[in-house]
């Protein structure tokens, strides 16, 4: 089997959950309300983007729950609610009575600025970053302008939109892989980078394979890390790469 039979295999793979139809709600963790908040794109946009924000260092799961709590705190997620809060209110939210992220000082920072900027460039309309059809890379550039955001959320959080949410955008050449410990060893088992790969080696080596949309292969990879290849005893016995990848022992 060669490297085109990998890449066609991962490929299929991520243009049949692109193609898919839209999930209500989106899974996003394991709790209803909070899934249902963070996909209401047409009241609550703004949740989505906070949630991006807040996913740094800790369990992704656990981020994404963060808006839904600070709705239950606040008694309701309007965005005119969020922009009346202080820099004190967002540290008094993020820390008592329990801290709602590992860092809650400095996500709480991070809020603040990031309501203060969806007000001041998009006038509290958070939905505005994803209108009108946007290249990929004005998606992705918009979602860095917030504090705290770096490329692999940015990514990740195009990514979302056009996958999930079914957001239309011109082009998704600038949707890369969001390399995390699922998405590296899977990479590493197929072959496709060596054991030593930088993120960057990863993030190009995806957009060799898919050069228009390299971020097609983030999600078919991350779920056979996490379903099938495990750092020890990996599944391949269940995992439908198995006929194709270097590494399977089924
Ligand atoms: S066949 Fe085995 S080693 Fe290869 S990707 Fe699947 S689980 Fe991992």
């Amino acid at each position: 089997m060669s490297e085109g039979d990998i890449r066609k295999l991962l490929l299929d793979k991520g243009q049949g959950l692109f193609d898919a139809p839209p999930q209500k709600p989106i899974i996003f963790t394991h709790v209803k309300a909070a899934n249902l908040l963070l996909s209401d794109l047409e009241r609550y946009s703004h949740a989505f983007v906070l949630a991006c924000v807040m996913d740094r260092q800790m369990k992704a799961e656990l981020a994404w729950l963060i808006p839904h709590r600070l709705e239950q705190k606040l008694e309701g997620f309007a965005f005119p609610k969020l922009a009346q809060l202080s820099l004190s209110d967002w540290g008094q939210l993020m820390r008592y009575p329990e801290p709602l992220h590992r860092f809650p000082d400095l996500m709480a920072e991070n809020l603040f600025h990031a309501v203060r900027r969806l007000e001041l460039a998009y006038g509290g309309d958070a939905s505005r970053i994803w209108e009108g059809r946007p290249a990929s890379a004005t998606v992705v550039y918009r979602f860095l302008e917030f504090q705290g955001v770096g490329p692999k959320i940015a990514t990740m959080a195009a990514n979302i939109l056009a996958r999930d949410f079914k957001i239309p955008l011109s082009d998704h050449y600038s949707i890369d892989v969001s390399v995390d410990r699922h998405v590296r060893r899977v990479f590493i088992k197929l072959g496709l980078v060596p054991d030593d790969a930088t993120d960057e080696k990863i993030i190009y080596r995806a957009r060799s394979l898919s050069p228009e949309y390299p971020g097609l292969l983030d999600l078919p990879s991350w779920e056979i890390g996490r379903n099938w290849c495990h750092p020890h005893d990996p599944d391949c016995a269940a995992c439908y790469m198995r006929r194709v990848c270097p590494s399977s022992v089924a």
